[in-house]
């Protein structure tokens, strides 16, 4: 039997850093994966989508390009290619993980792993390896990195409709696609359908998208949607999904209204793996179905650590990539590096991405008395394109100290643009800060250091 100073279980982002980092301090590493080497933010997340929101970018590009001067016209969209070609770049990524843990000397384990108890884990057969002879391992210290998994409404029908596993490899583009839910998945599909020319319905259960976003952020975006064509259906949620005799669905929503639709997308959260861990072997504790943890990722099980999503804190690949770094480095190099994960920058990258750092105003008023800064405009490309987009930007300033506490916007690169202002808000830096930081022109960036006006202020509520 194998011994480890480390064994992770789960490849995916955050499992991954942990175990590069711990071999590259010297530690003896080993890592188990199931499904597939990268998780679920390289096969089926992060990286498939934003191949896929590029895709739907090109179609306004097209139509733009012309008002610009191109004689071109955007024609039909090819989605088996886009497939083919996303899954090619995804094939080469899955190799890159592979080839970086073994060149840091990590053992490689190729099945589904469950524990014996709190020191032994099994390896055995798995979706990537079936035939998989079951192998022991011991290690000193265990790390639980499985992620999570999509969820569908428990309602009648809903085994007729997919979830975002699904839409990475359907066969073909549904004309039709009603979207359940509006946080990241639900927006990012939305924005990506209508890209490419399906007519979306979106259905969720709040008055605004994106419950926990700044509401004025909120506001516009769901102001937006009819722009790029989508439907929402708000405060309403499905009962049912059936099948039409001419093969289509019908969604009925709480609402009394139904949607006719060739495809329904449940985007509606992520439940964390933990079935056939064999957690109760090792006696880990779960609460509210996620691996309960400490500040510093430990669970109740001395030398059992939870990373990522299986935790369910901020369920973000960056974060789960930080706990992993984190976690490795306590273990193995003593470091005291902190992280500032209260201002996690957050984007969502619908067709005009929406990116965030710090709090919200409803969060921010709670503390302190503020002053909002905010601005809506037209950008410079579609003063000749003639859409009438519009870009929104707001900043959120403590009155009494001066700190910006948070930064929201929606428009072009607002997530590009947003990993600098990150930096700014994790480094407490106030109003004159940014005022006397020279802009650079003509951007939509500069708006965030030419904000001279209050649009409000605002006291302080208990
Ligand atoms: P979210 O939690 O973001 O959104 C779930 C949506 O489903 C919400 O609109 C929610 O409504 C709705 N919902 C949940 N339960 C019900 C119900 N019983 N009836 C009706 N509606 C319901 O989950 P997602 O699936 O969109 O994404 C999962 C996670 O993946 C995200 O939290 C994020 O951490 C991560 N992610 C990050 C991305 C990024 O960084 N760009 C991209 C994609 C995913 P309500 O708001 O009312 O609860």
């Amino acid at each position: 039997m194998q011994e480890f100073d480390l064994f992770v279980i789960g490849a995916g982002s955050g499992g991954v850093r942990c175990a590069r980092i711990a071999a590259q301090h010297g530690a003896k590493v080993g890592i188990a994966e199931s499904r597939h080497w990268g998780g679920t933010c390289v096969n089926l997340g992060c990286v498939p989508k934003k191949l896929m929101v590029y895709a739907a970018e090109y179609g306004d590009m097209a139509a733009d390009a012309r008002a610009y001067g191109w004689e071109m016209q955007a024609g039909a969209h090819d989605w088996k290619k886009l497939i083919v070609a996303k899954d090619r770049e995804i094939e080469r990524l899955n190799h890159v993980y592979v080839s970086m843990l073994e060149k840091t000397g990590v053992s490689l384990f190729t099945g589904r792993a469950k524990f014996i108890d709190a020191h032994t884990v099994e390896i055995g057969p798995g979706p990537l390896d079936t035939d998989a002879t079951p192998q022991r391992i011991t290690a000193k210290n265990i790390v639980i990195a499985t992620g999570s998994a999509p969820e569908r409404l428990p309602i009648e029908g809903a085994e007729l409709g997919i979830v975002s596993d699904d839409a990475f490899h359907l066969p073909e583009r549904p004309k039709r696609i009603c979207i359940v839910g509006s946080g990241y998945i639900g927006v990012e599909f939305a924005g990506i359908f209508a890209g490419l020319g399906s007519q979306v319905d979106l259905v969720y259960r709040q008055p605004l998208p994106l419950r926990g976003f700044d509401e004025e952020l909120r506001m516009h975006l769901g102001n937006a949607f009819s722009d790029y064509g989508i439907r929402s259906h708000i405060a309403t949620s499905p009962q049912r999904v059936r099948r039409r005799p001419d093969g289509a669905l019908d969604v009925e929503l709480n609402s009394g209204q139904t949607v006719e639709t060739d495809c329904v997308f449940f985007a509606t959260g992520r439940k964390p793996n933990i079935a056939s861990l064999g957690l109760e072997a090792a006696g880990v504790r779960v609460e509210d179905g996620r691996i309960a943890v400490d500040r510093e990722s430990a669970t109740n099980i001395p030398g059992i650590y939870a990373i990522g999503d299986v935790t369910d804190r901020i369920n973000l690949t960056p974060v789960a990539i930080a706990e992993g770094h984190m976690l490795a480095e306590k273990l193995f190099a003593k470091s005291e590096r902190e992280w500032s994960f209260s201002t996690t920058p957050k984007a969502v990258f619908f067709s005009e991405p929406l990116a965030t750092v710090g709090l919200t105003e409803e969060e921010a008023r709670r503390k302190t008395s503020l002053i909002i800064y905010t601005a809506q405009f037209r950008p410079m490309r579609q003063t000749i394109s003639g859409r009438s987009r519009k870009t929104f930007m707001k900043l959120i300033v403590d009155a009494r100290t001066d700190i910006v506490l948070g930064v929201h916007m929606m428009g072009d690169a607002a997530a590009e643009l947003m990993q600098g202002l990150a930096i700014a808000v994790t480094a407490k830096l106030s109003k004159q800060d940014f005022d006397r930081t020279i802009g650079i022109h003509p951007t939509t960036a500069e708006e965030f250091v030419t904000m001279r006006t209050p649009t409000r202020h605002v006291e302080k509520q208990n």
